[in-house]
């Protein structure tokens, strides 16, 4: 059946930036067809867990803040650890700040790359441990449109060179590493309903443009992107290595 290609039953899953919006849709949408999976962000959400659980989930959680140089390798470690492998990673922490170039704060700047791009980086390094003996594994980084286009009518040159650094990433991996087992993708959400972007959906100024540009009438939502992740953590993506699948309501079509 064309359906059982879906199911991650008996896989184990890491997904960073998990007890919210996108990183939350994703971790409950890989749950709900089979894996285990290890949840994880600063901050431990214990209703969360909870209600994943009482869902008849399969979940654990670690604590880990991506912005501290040494916490990938050591989340990857600690994940591994729990069951001996790891089959999937989903580098969704990510961070945006808005401001013109011109005077951007270089500690925010600093902070940025350390979280989109440098975390990314060393969270797949880690991971390229456990899944090269496993010769198997796949890598899912969550991008954005905005590692292809510049959003309008916020300035965020910063965040959009951090998200076309994950999109180049994953590409680089995927050539390097598919002879080894090892997939790894990316996805390019649009404008999707999270604590990132609801000050900017109820600011007069920018919700009303972010709306024009994007053909289909609705706002994107975290489930929208679980469903992506499904296919392409799933044996229903074997064949599709380096691709970066744009989720955005038809955005990047204007
Ligand atoms: P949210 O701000 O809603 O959630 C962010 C999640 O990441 C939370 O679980 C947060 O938990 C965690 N997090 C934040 N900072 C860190 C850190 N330093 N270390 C570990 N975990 C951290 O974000 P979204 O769900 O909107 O975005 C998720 C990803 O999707 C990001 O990479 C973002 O760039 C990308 N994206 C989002 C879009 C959107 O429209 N929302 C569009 C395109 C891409 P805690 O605070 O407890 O650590």
């Amino acid at each position: 059946m064309i359906l059982d290609l879906f199911s991650l039953a008996g896989k184990v899953a890491l997904v960073t930036g998990a007890t919210r919006g996108i990183g939350l849709g994703v971790a409950q949408a890989l749950a709900e067809v089979g894996a285990h999976v290890i949840l994880s962000s600063r901050m431990p959400k214990p209703d969360v867990m909870a209600s994943l659980q009482a869902a008849g989930h399969k979940v654990s959680y670690i604590a880990a803040d991506m912005e501290d140089p040494v916490a990938p390798a050591q989340l990857v470690a600690d994940a591994t650890a729990l069951h001996g492998r790891l089959d999937i990673l989903v580098n969704n922490a990510g961070i945006a700040y808005h401001g013109d170039t011109h005077s951007f704060a270089e500690a925010d700047y600093r902070r940025l790359m350390d979280v989109n791009v440098d975390a990314v980086f060393k969270t797949c390094q880690a991971a390229l441990g456990p899944m090269r003996l496993q010769k198997s594994g796949v890598i899912l980084n969550i991008g954005s449109i905005s590692g292809f286009v510049s959003n309008i009518p916020q300035p965020q040159a910063a965040y959009n060179a951090s998200k076309a650094a994950v999109h180049m990433l994953t590409k680089s991996l995927a050539s390097d590493y598919a002879s080894e087992g090892i997939r790894a993708n990316a996805i390019a959400p649009g404008y999707i309903d999270t604590d990132m972007t609801a000050s900017g959906f109820a600011n007069p100024e920018w919700s009303p443009i972010w709306k024009a540009m994007t053909p289909l009438p609705m706002v994107g939502t975290p489930r929208d992107i679980g469903a992506a992740a499904v296919y392409l953590c799933s044996e229903a993506s074997r064949y599709v290595t380096g691709e970066v699948l744009v989720v955005d309501g038809g955005y990047t079509t204007r």
